[in-house]
């Protein structure tokens, strides 16, 4: 039987939300993924803060970065906790989008065969409960 990626606890996991990654959090809450992008030079500032890193000035819009792709990612085998137990993995991953350039956005792929993941694979993202907020978590998507 193949074993599928692991989806961790994410519980206890506090979020370092401020006033600047906010929006993005609260997208989550409606299963909207959200990435800040430059009102003046349309860079998109991600991690996101006060300034464009480009051109400096303020002013931000929060925009949808298109179909998510894997960028990197690695295989962690996990042994079973318990005798009889069966291994699974866990897959850290980072996604790019289509429409946002040089954005990337880590978490891990979850309920994925190992063997059927490559880079570029285009990647769904839910969102699951944390201690403070929603964190995105990504599932392969079928090819379109
Ligand atoms: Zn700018």
């Amino acid at each position: 039987m193949t074993q599928r990626s692991i989806t961790p606890d994410f519980s206890a996991f506090e979020v370092p939300i401020d006033v600047w990654s906010e929006p993005f959090w609260e997208g989550g809450k409606t299963g909207e993924v959200r990435m800040p992008r430059c009102v003046h030079c349309a860079t998109f500032r991600w991690p996101a803060g006060p300034f464009c890193p480009k051109c400096r000035t303020q002013p931000v819009e929060w925009v949808q970065p298109g179909q998510a792709r894997i960028y990197s990612f690695t295989i962690l085998p996990v042994r079973g906790a318990d005798p009889g137990e069966a291994p699974g993995a866990r897959i850290p991953a980072l996604v790019s989008f289509d429409e946002a350039p040089g954005v990337r956005l880590v978490s891990v792929l979850v309920d994925a065969e190992p063997a059927s993941v490559a880079i570029g694979a285009p990647i769904a993202i839910t969102w699951h409960p944390a201690a403070n907020a929603v964190v995105p978590v990504f599932t392969l998507a079928d090819p379109s």
